[in-house]
């Protein structure tokens, strides 16, 4: 079972009232290219190695391939996030 443990909450650099978490899933790198076959490693989330900002972040804990043979999974939740920060709920 595959679950997303990294989420990564991006708020639009650009365009601030897109919201969207971003999880990287399967690693989809091919092992046996050089054998011209395809055999995953059997990752099925990615975990960064490192905090946020250096390059291990991009480096998976678990398979320890680059962040970019994961499957990107963009999931665009909205104003979902509003209801998550508790912080600024007047009343
Ligand atoms: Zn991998």
């Amino acid at each position: 079972m595959c679950s997303n443990f990294f989420v990564e909450i991006d708020q639009g650099r650009k365009i601030s009232k897109e919201r969207r978490v971003v999880t990287y899933e399967e690693c989809q790198k091919n092992h046996a290219a050089r054998i011209g076959k395809y055999a995953v490693d059997g990752c099925c989330e990615f975990m960064p190695t490192g905090g946020e900002g250096s390059g291990a972040a991009f480096r998976c804990a678990a398979c320890g391939c680059h962040r970019n043979f994961h499957k990107k999974v963009v999931h665009d939740v909205g104003t979902y996030y509003d209801s998550w920060s508790k912080s600024s709920t007047p009343k």
